[in-house]
């Protein structure tokens, strides 16, 4: 007779027949630098997620260093906003300011460095590009991020992580990153990325919500499943390396999908509202923290994600670490 409970009799036998692990060096940590000195502030709505400048991004360097966490996620906050969001494609922007910093230093080099590329966090009107009459410009804002990533390249940036949703920016910023040298610098695509309310604290976080409208016509309808493999089919056949698809909860079908069709590791992000859920649950007393995030990190595993975008990574390294 069939029995699965024979296999579940003891936490050895669990454990030798679990299917799916998350591992340390799966995790990839989100840092927001901010212009100015001096500065370690909370953003409000995710508890424990602190926006640094420069001078003391080695208090947050240092804890994922520490945690044996290898990659960061990067995004910077400018001083100053304009139309055109010269602020991600200047040489000495934050985020290219950030990526010296750390690859100068002999305890954070070798951190793999993932640059986040954008002009939303730039631009006064908190768009992904260029604006004309109200109307978000595709063509006309590829030259800008193909900029931004090869300024992020040259900075040292392991990896360019293009997160606009203009159509055919990953073609754009391959051949401005091969013109320029860098022909090993990969690209992780924000290929499926959906317009979604979860992304509300990190427009906190980023000081980027959009001043007008919404970004409904360059992200993803969320009811849209198979137009997301049309998105990823499009940035592999444009050269992407790696392909994120956000958010991850409510999304784990898109992730199934992508791995059932496409040899590429996948990246889940696991997004601010989906970490502000949590820890606002879990402040309550409502939810038991750790079991949930874990549980997450695992769902994200068994839908076909490689790595994991996650804000909790800190406190997943240390459970990881308590369980061995
Ligand atoms: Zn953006």
């Amino acid at each position: 007779m069939d029995r699965t409970r024979r296999l579940r009799r003891t936490e050895n036998l669990r454990s030798m027949v679990r299917e799916n692990h998350i591992r340390v060096d799966e995790l990839i940590y989100p840092v927001f630098v901010i212009a100015g000195k001096d500065i370690c502030k909370e953003v409000s709505s995710m508890p424990g997620i602190n926006q640094y400048s420069l001078d003391r991004l080695h208090e947050e360097l240092d804890r994922v260093v520490d945690a044996k966490i290898k990659s960061i996620l990067l995004f910077g906050i400018p001083d100053h906003k304009d139309e055109v969001g010269s602020g991600a494609y200047d040489a000495h922007g934050i985020v290219p300011e950030a990526i010296r910093y750390i690859k100068s230093q002999d305890k954070y080099k070798d951190l793999v460095v993932v640059a986040d590329v954008c002009l939303c966090e730039y631009t006064s009107h908190g768009h992904c590009g260029l604006i004309k009459g109200g109307e978000i410009l595709n063509d006309e804002t590829l030259p800008l991020l193909a900029k931004a990533s090869v300024e992020y390249a040259k900075a040292g940036a392991d990896i360019i992580a293009p997160s606009d949703m203009m159509d055919k920016r990953v073609g754009a910023i391959r051949k401005a990153l091969d013109e320029a040298g860098y022909i090993n610098t990969p690209i992780m695509s924000y290929s499926a990325k959906f317009a979604s309310g979860y992304y509300g604290p990190f427009r906190d976080a980023a000081h980027s919500a959009p001043g007008f409208g919404d970004r409904k016509t360059y992200q993803m309808d969320p009811a849209n499943g198979r137009e997301a493999m049309r998105e990823v089919e499009e940035d592999l056949k444009e050269g992407a390396d790696l392909i994120i698809a956000k958010p991850a909860m409510a999304y784990s079908d898109i992730i199934r999908d992508i791995a059932n069709n496409f040899n590429v590791p996948i990246v889940a992000y696991n997004v601010s509202g989906e970490y502000s859920m949590v820890k606002a649950a879990a402040a309550e007393g409502w939810i038991d923290e750790k079991k949930i995030v874990m549980e997450n990190m695992i769902s994200f595993k068994r839908a076909g994600a490689k790595m994991v975008i996650t804000y909790h990574a800190l406190d997943v390294a240390k459970w990881l670490k308590e369980d061995e």
